[in-house]
Parts: structure tokens; C-alpha cells; sequence
């Protein structure tokens, strides 16, 4: 915890009282600012109460002799109306910011460097890289945002320090003052629509992330869907080094990964070639994208080559999205337990062949059916939960199908036909297309089943690295 000086002797008034929050009022207090916390929610407010927060009762207080509301990102701030503390501060005239928009101004003033993440898919994957490549490399980072980390629970800012912040178009939408080094926007795919209300805000409060771009800074922008593209084609930044992404098509200028192997190139010639085929967190085209924004974001810090290559080799991924967790000789177990429905399957189904695959759950409308296209990757199948006979009734003859009921005796079965068919570059995958709450609270705590199960298995090496499988037994 560190003083938020930017409001020092100023009000403020801070609405949603859960972890960001708390953390943000704290801060802001430390700086020298009169806040005033509050929350909907009574426990929530009596809980606050009791770790001596300053609550006052924003109902009663009047906003004109505010500075500022800070609102929690998950509060409606447009859609489907506006919460009646943001009609209060527009009636009021004060600004309505993030914690992350505080963060920012301290970060500015210490003369720390952000690289800002946004995206509708792959935001944490490429936030965790990237942490970990400039880790890798020796720079002094710290990783948080809408990944886990409240930004004002990182260590304080100084002078050059790198914040590599994953930010949710929610949190953006509180930062006016937006102005990455290194500004990236993967992808735009419809998500949060009763949030913003229609595609066209969406897209545009995410190109927000390139708002303030200025001389020296970086812009990383995916191109591979219409909306992303438009906002590449049509933006000017002047004095900014404007890198497009593309894992569709090669680009003469831009960097690329269409074939797995990622190509830095400008005015069409090539300055940079990184092979990510064998790498074991590097696996589909999604990650191919998330490694291009890293590689860029790197190269921006004057990384030099070798050193991004050999980070994104030894990255061991995100937990419960298509982790390696575990080989049996040749058979790699990967736990993608974040699947919770056939879009997300279908990244992970894409990326092998020979899948010995966990499926199951409570299954989302539709179920498996859009993943026929995959089914011939698949060399058996091994159901869990609720969905059993919905999935067993869409698989048909076109596998061996076995109903297991727990994943304890899923991933054994698994295992075990994986071993006797001996198929080149076989993967036992738990990757469900359901969500767990049959079985599980929620789709971590059915990950770390999975881990648990495959690690009590005979003959098995765990591939985790040492920390994070410490911290799951
Ligand atoms: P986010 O933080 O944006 O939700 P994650 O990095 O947690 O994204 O990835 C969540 C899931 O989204 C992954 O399990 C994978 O299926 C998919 N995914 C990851 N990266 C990408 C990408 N670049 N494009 C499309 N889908 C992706």
C-alpha cells in the first residue's frame, strides 16, 4: 500500500467497497484526501465499517463539494442505466474515475511506464507473458489490473518501473487519462453487450486504449476482425511505432503468425523470427496472437531477441487455460478447465490431435454440437457430470465414448487408453465445454481436481513449475 497523492487536501468519494476499492480508499487516505466510502450493499458496508473505513452514506452527501467519484469498474456506468451515484456526479459536474485511473496519475508522476492490455479474449494470457518475458529479461515489473492484482496493492511507483496492467473495457471506460508506453489490443468479439449497450460502444470505449498515443509510445493492435482492423485503419498516430498483428495473414509491415512461426517485419523486410511450434504454452493460433503482442511489447523495451525467445519457451502458461500440467512419457495432461462452453473447447481442440478428452458439466445451449468439425481430432472421449447423455447422444458412433461420471475416474481412463493406443503426440485434455457447478464451485477448483487426479497417477511428471504446483498440493 502506497499515499495516491494526485487528490491530496481534495474530496473524493469512492462507491464499491470490495477488494479494489478498499485498496484505492486506503491509498487515497494515505495521500491526503477526504473520502467518503460507501457501497449498496449492507455487509459490505458494515464490514468496511468495522476495518475503520471512512463510510458515509452517499446518499446524503452532496456531490457538489466533491473532487471526484471513483466507482468500482463493476458498476454501470452507461448500461443499462447509469447507477444513481454517476447521475449524481454528472448533475454535479466531477469527474467519475477507476482506481486504475489513480493509479495512473501516480504512476506518471513517479515516471513509471505502463503497458495497457485490452481485448475481448487473451487479456490475461498475454498480460501474464509479457510479465514474464520482461521478468525474464531483467527489467523491474510488476503484473496486475483485471488479472488479479488491485493496482494499488502493487509495490509503489518509481522511476521506470513497468506496470504491465491488464485493463477490462470497464476499467477503461473510468480512465480519461489513459496514455500507455505500450498500448495493445488483441481482439473485438461481441461480450458485454448489456454493459455498453451496443458493439459500436464496445469497440470504441476499447479504442480507447490508443486515445492518448504520443511520440515514443507503441501501439499494438490485432487485425484480425473488422473491428479491430477499422481501428488500425482509420487511427493517426503521429510520432507512435504502430505495429499490426495478424495470426491470419502474413503482413509486409507488422508482426505475424499465421503459420506458428512469428514474423516481425517492416516495409517488407523481415527483422525479427521467433519459431513457436514446439513451445509447450504456445500452443493454437489464439496463443500465437497473444505471443506476437508479447514479442512486440518486448522489442519496445529493447529486449533483445534471444532472450524474448527463450521467455516464451520456458512461460508455463496461465492456469486452467490449455496448461501442460503433467506428461506420461510421450502424452502431455492439460488441464483447460476455463472452457466453460464449445467456443472456448474448440481453441483447445484445434490446437491437438489425438485427444484423449474430459468433457462434461452442465452444458451451455447448444452443447458440443458446434465442435463436429473437430470430432475427428478426437481418439475418445470420457464424460463427466450432468451433460453425459446430451454429449454421449451428439459424439453418436463417431468415437469411443465413456461415461465416468467423477474426473477422477476420467483422467484414469484416459491415461490408460492413451498408453495401451500409443498414438503419436497423444494428449489427455480436460478441456469441458460446461460449466462445473454440478461437480465444483467453480472452474479453478475443477481444475486443480484435475491436477490433483493426474498427480496421483502412476508414472506420471509433473511439468508445473515448482511454485505453482506447491501451492496446489
Ligand atoms: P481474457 O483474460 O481476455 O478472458 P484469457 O487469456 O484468460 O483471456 O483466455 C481465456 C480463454 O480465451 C482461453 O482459455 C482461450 O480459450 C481463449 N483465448 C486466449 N487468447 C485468445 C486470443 N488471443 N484470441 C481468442 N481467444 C483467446
Amino acid at each position: 500500500m502506497f499515499p495516491a497523492t494526485s487528490f491530496k487536501g481534495k474530496k473524493v468519494a469512492v462507491f464499491g467497497l470490495a477488494r479494489s476499492g478498499t485498496a484505492c480508499i486506503e491509498a487515497l487516505r494515505l495521500g491526503g484526501a477526504e473520502v467518503h466510502a460507501w457501497d449498496d450493499s449492507a455487509p459490505a458496508v458494515e464490514k468496511a465499517r468495522g476495518q475503520g473505513l471512512p463510510i458515509t452514506s452517499l446518499h446524503g452527501l452532496d456531490f457538489a463539494g466533491l473532487d471526484a467519484l471513483v466507482l468500482s469498474p463493476g458498476v454501470p456506468l452507461t448500461h443499462p442505466e447509469p447507477h444513481w451515484t454517476v447521475l449524481k456526479a454528472r448533475h454535479a459536474g466531477i469527474e467519475v474515475i477507476g482506481d486504475t485511473e489513480v493509479f495512473a496519475r501516480e504512476a506518471a508522476k513517479a515516471g513509471s511506464r505502463i503497458v495497457g492490455i485490452t481485448g475481448t479474449n487473451g487479456k490475461s494470457t498475454t498480460t501474464a507473458l509479457i510479465g514474464h518475458v520482461l521478468r525474464e529479461a531483467g527489467l523491474d515489473v510488476d503484473v496486475g489490473g483485471n488479472i488479479g492484482t488491485a493496482v494499488f496493492l502493487l509495490r509503489q511507483p518509481v522511476k521506470d518501473r513497468i506496470y504491465v496492467l491488464e485493463l477490462s473495457s470497464f476499467q477503461i471506460d473510468l480512465m480519461p487519462g489513459l496514455a500507455p508506453q505500450v498500448g495493445i489490443l488483441t481482439n473485438i468479439t461481441p461480450d458485454h453487450l448489456d454493459r455498453h449497450g451496443n458493439m459500436e460502444n464496445y469497440a470504441a470505449v476499447k479504442a480507447r486504449m490508443f486515445a492518448k498515443v504520443g511520440e515514443g509510445n507503441t501501439v499494438l493492435c490485432g487485425v484480425d476482425d473488422g473491428w479491430c482492423a477499422s481501428i488500425a485503419d482509420k487511427a493517426r498516430w503521429t510520432g507512435a511505432d504502430v505495429r499490426k498483428v495478424s495470426v491470419i495473414e502474413g503482413l509486409a509491415d507488422g508482426i505475424t503468425a499465421h503459420d506458428g512461426i512469428l514474423r516481425d517485419r517492416r516495409a517488407g523486410l523481415e527483422e525479427a523470427q521467433i519459431d513457436l511450434r514446439g513451445m509447450p504454452a504456445m500452443k493454437g493460433r489464439h496463443n500465437w496472437q497473444n505471443a506476437c503482442m508479447a514479442y512486440g511489447a518486448a522489442h519496445a523495451f529493447g529486449v533483445a531477441l534471444p532472450v524474448i525467445e527463450a521467455a516464451m519457451k520456458s512461460f508455463p502458461g496461465l492456469a486452467h487455460r490449455m496448461q501442460q500440467v503433467a506428461r506420461a512419457g510421450a502424452i502431455a495432461l492439460i488441464n483447460d478447465s476455463k472452457a466453460t462452453n464449445a467456443d472456448a473447447a474448440e481453441k483447445a481442440l484445434a490446437s491437438f490431435e489425438n485427444i484423449y478428452w474430459i468433457a462434461g458439466g452442465i452444458a451451455k445451449a447448444g452443447g458440443i454440437e458446434p465442435l463436429r468439425p473437430l470430432f475427428a481430432r478426437v481418439a475418445r472421449t470420457y464424460l463427466i457430470g450432468q451433460a453425459t447423455e446430451q454429449f454421449a447422444a451428439t459424439l453418436g458412433t463417431t468415437m469411443p465414448v465413456e461415461a465416468c461420471g467423477t474426473l477422477e475416474n476420467a483422467v484414469s481412463a484416459a491415461l490408460r487408453d492413451a498408453r495401451a493406443d500409443g498414438k503419436p503426440g497423444a494428449v489427455v485434455l480436460l478441456s469441458p465445454a460446461c460449466a462445473s457447478f454440478d461437480q465444483y464451485p467453480n472452474f479453478e477448483v475443477r481444475g486443480d481436481a484435475f491436477v490433483k487426479a493426474v498427480s496421483q497417477l502412476p508414472g506420471i511428471e509433473m511439468t508445473l513449475p515448482g511454485e505453482t504446483h506447491a501451492a496446489r498440493t
